[in-house]
């Protein structure tokens, strides 16, 4: 640590120079971190903004966390003014991960680092690091979860002994096609559901079998109930049996959730509800796997992302290149961005009380209010 420096706070956030970047000479008191964060209609974005800021200003750095309500010129703007402000490194999670390279551009000529958050940043070779999730893991542990849930693999995730002998219908539901994510989700998602596909063991009987056509635009909710309500109208008013549906979000699927409940699929599981996945393992979602109302979610800890991305950080402030876990997954279009992947895991009605209660992430209370 270096002394005294904290006392001298005056100067606002970014007054103090880009030029120390890769440096090492410049004392972390000294020094901005740009944060630019999609949105906080997410649970999990607002949580990550607080992590990434809390764990900066633990080292000494100031934090200039902006979200950008899910609008690219604004977090294009953003951005754009924390290079003006001489911010001395950027950690970004990107709304569309493509729109950002005049940004990226201007970050790489000031020499700022740039660590790439979550979500990858595409088509520009100015992106120096990159912490995520293993997105491929999240996907095919949703697929697996839908397959349990729907009786076709044991609690071991072998297939079932007693596993129906009818074809079961699901759906299929993606995310936002500019995040890369998606891609990632759907690509280990139908991994492990396309075999059960050609089998006949499941069927997607809308035909809507593509990302394009299971795709949410910005990963909203209410786009994602109607497409459900669309679904339910087109493809099973005639009384052909809805079993499972593939949603890749937790908000996405209390929507569609939203629209079985108003279909009179049922209240819960046990009264006929469709299975139905998730992920972040938002308060709300785990709150109605616990009453038996959503079957699944994955737990991806953002508190450790954002000490990845702190780290990284810190690493290139003092003039030294993060470790990678991953080298070869993550091409972003103009180059192989080494990244820093955390593992996930799968939530269901019999575990979230010992990974997300016991380890203190939520109280009881917080799981029976929903809250
Ligand atoms: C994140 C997910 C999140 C989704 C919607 C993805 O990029 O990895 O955790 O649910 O965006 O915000």
């Amino acid at each position: 640590l270096v002394l005294g420096l904290t006392a001298c706070s005056g100067g606002g956030a970014g007054s103090d120079g880009g030029d120390d970047a890769g440096g090492g000479d410049a004392a972390p008191e000294d020094m901005t971190v740009g944060v630019a964060m999609p949105t906080q209609t997410y649970e999990r974005w607002v949580n990550d903004g607080a992590s990434v800021e809390e764990g900066l200003e633990e080292l000494g750095y100031t934090a200039d966390l902006q979200f950008a309500n899910d609008d690219i010129p604004t977090q294009q703007q953003q951005i754009d003014q924390m290079i003006t402000q001489e911010v001395d490194a950027l950690i970004i999670a990107s709304i569309d991960g493509s729109s950002l390279t005049s940004q990226l551009d201007a970050a790489d000529a000031a020499d700022i680092p740039v660590i790439s958050y979550d979500r990858l940043l595409t088509n520009s070779e100015n992106v120096d690091f990159y912490v995520t999730f293993d997105n491929f893991a999240v996907g095919q542990n949703q697929a697996n979860a839908l397959l349990y849930g729907l009786g076709v693999l044991d609690e071991d995730f072998e297939p079932a002994e007693d596993a129906p002998e009818e074809t079961l219908n699901v759906e299929l539901f993606a995310g936002s096609l500019d995040d890369n994510n998606a891609r990632f989700f759907w690509d280990g998602a139908m991994d492990v559901l396309e075999p059960y596909i050609e089998d006949e063991t499941i069927a997607v009987p809308s035909g809507q079998t593509t990302i394009e056509q299971a795709a949410t635009q910005r990963w909203e909710q209410e786009t994602a109930q109607e497409r459900m309500e669309n679904l339910l109208t087109s493809t099973y008013s005639g009384g052909e049996e809805l079993h499972g549906v593939l949603a890749p979000a937790d908000p996405l699927s209390r929507g569609i959730i939203q629209a079985l409940r108003s279909d009179g699929l049922g209240d819960t599981i046990e009264d006929g509800l469709p299975i139905v996945t998730g992920q972040d393992a938002e308060i709300a979602s785990v709150s109605l796997i616990a009453d038996g109302v959503q079957h699944s979610t994955i737990f991806k800890d953002t508190r450790l992302l954002a000490e990845q991305a702190v780290n990284a950080a810190d690493t290139f402030l003092s003039g030294e290149e993060p470790e990678a876990n991953d080298t070869e997954s993550y091409d972003n279009g103009s180059a192989v961005i080494p990244s820093y992947l955390l593992p996930v895991e799968m939530i269901l009605q019999d575990n979230y009380e010992e990974i997300l209660v016991d380890s203190e992430y939520y109280t009881e209370e917080q799981v029976e209010s929903g809250q």
